[in-house]
């Protein structure tokens, strides 16, 4: 959890921050400015940002300086992600991100109780720790990683508690994307409510 303050979200840990094309899921393909938060308490084997798990190793920035480093990069658009961001207070970055007319988008394991104003929430469900079913019922997109064959029971028990409008997608793990893409695409020929995300970003080879 949280070793450092952080005063209930005036600052923020910040492990990297850059402008690129959203690379997964229902955005895909749209420019946006990324936040990525320090810290994590999921540890996915498969993590491809480990370095970003210690939240502690990253300059705190407030939310007045991040704003303003965002309205000077023009985009209009922010996926705040990590880490996990909802280990966070988001309220006062997205209220001050909202007020200068900027969408907010976040990714999310959900395992924490997600706070903020969102227009998007991509919640990526972990198996080995599950996410909040608060947090499920107000995704916008339920985006289920695939390493293997026992993952497609793990989207299903997910998917009974998004909300109606919900998009669901199916991802391949990077790693993992030779063996699995086929039975992915298979799946989605019977389960038409599914779609595929690929990580846009690492076939392009873009952060
Ligand atoms: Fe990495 Fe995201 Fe898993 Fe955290 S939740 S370990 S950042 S993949």
């Amino acid at each position: 959890m949280i070793h450092f303050e952080t005063k209930n979200g005036e600052l923020l840990p910040i492990a990297d921050l850059f402008v690129s094309l959203q690379g997964e899921g229902f955005n895909t393909g749209k420019p946006v400015f990324f936040v990525r938060l320090g810290g994590c308490n999921v540890r996915c084997s498969w993590c491809d940002t480990k370095e970003s798990w210690d939240g502690t190793s990253f300059p705190l920035l407030s939310v007045t300086d991040l704003y303003k480093k965002i309205a000077d990069s023009g985009q209009k658009r922010v996926v705040i992600t990590g880490g996990e961001p909802a280990l966070y207070n988001l309220g006062p970055i997205c209220n001050i991100l909202k007020d200068g007319g900027i969408e907010r988008f976040m990714e999310t394991s959900g395992t924490s109780p997600i706070r903020g104003d969102f227009e998007w929430i991509a919640l990526s469900p972990k198996r080995h720790m599950p996410p909040l079913k608060e947090n499920l019922e107000r995704a916008s997109e339920l985006k289920v990683v695939i390493t293997s064959p026992e993952d497609f029971s793990w989207a299903e028990e997910n998917r009974k508690y998004v909300n109606e409008g919900c998009k669901l997608y199916l991802q391949p793990e990077w790693g993992a994307r030779e063996e699995i893409l086929s039975r992915i695409h298979n799946y989605l020929l019977s389960n038409p409510e599914w779609r595929l995300s690929v990580q846009l970003h690492k076939y392009l080879n873009i952060k």
